[in-house]
């Protein structure tokens, strides 16, 4: 089973070396061709505009939605869980998503002094311990339809993980956390789709 890290901005690097870790075979991918190769694709952190019009200049933005309508597991994180949001709140003009996570979230949510941010949060789903959650100019997710669990809420009831069948989104970076839960919990889900 191969899965891919779509590699057009951001910290792809990143959660390549996390995947492989794993013993995944993860690749990056580009392009069209190389998405028909994965069972299962990461959309790391980094800026979701400019991955939006990255994505369609490279044609994978079409390829990519059809995919997760058909049901191929993604973990997006930061502006990763931006692209999967059904429904996007202060996004720049024309901005656009995959889509396929059935939430409306915020891009940059928290300003000022709080713009990154780090804080250990239960992740009941995952158990012990909590994850070392790092926000930067992160998303929040700011409301879900019931088919969506939330995993990681903040103490003030903002949700800032959830997961929606074979889709699992955060505002955070466990990649450069040392958390493996969240990929391997996708690797999960990408084997059972494999
Ligand atoms: N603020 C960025 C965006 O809008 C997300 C930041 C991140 O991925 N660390 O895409």
């Amino acid at each position: 089973m191969r899965v891919g890290v779509l590699a057009l901005q951001g910290d792809f690097r990143e959660h390549l070396a996390v995947l492989r870790g794993l013993g995944a075979d993860a690749v990056p991918v580009r392009r069209a061709s190389e998405l028909d190769t994965v069972a299962g694709l990461v959309i790391p952190g980094g800026e979701s505009s400019v991955m939006d019009k990255l994505s369609r200049a490279f044609g994978v933005a079409e390829p990519v939605t059809a995919r997760i309508a058909a049901g191929m597991p993604v973990y997006g994180t930061c502006a990763g869980l931006i692209m999967l949001a059904d429904r996007l709140l202060d996004g720049i003009a024309g901005q656009q998503t995959f889509g396929g996570l059935d939430v409306a979230v915020r891009r940059n949510a928290f300003g000022g002094q709080l713009d990154s941010f780090e804080a250990d949060l239960p992740v009941p789903a995952f158990g012990d311990p909590p994850t070392h959650a790092v926000f930067i100019r992160a998303p929040v997710v700011e409301s879900a339809a019931e088919s969506v669990t939330p995993l990681v809420s903040l103490p003030d009831g903002r949700m800032v993980a959830v997961e929606q069948g074979g889709l699992i989104g955060t505002s955070f970076h466990p990649e450069i956390a040392d958390d493996l839960r969240f990929h391997d919990y996708f690797l999960e889900k990408a084997r059972a789709a494999a």
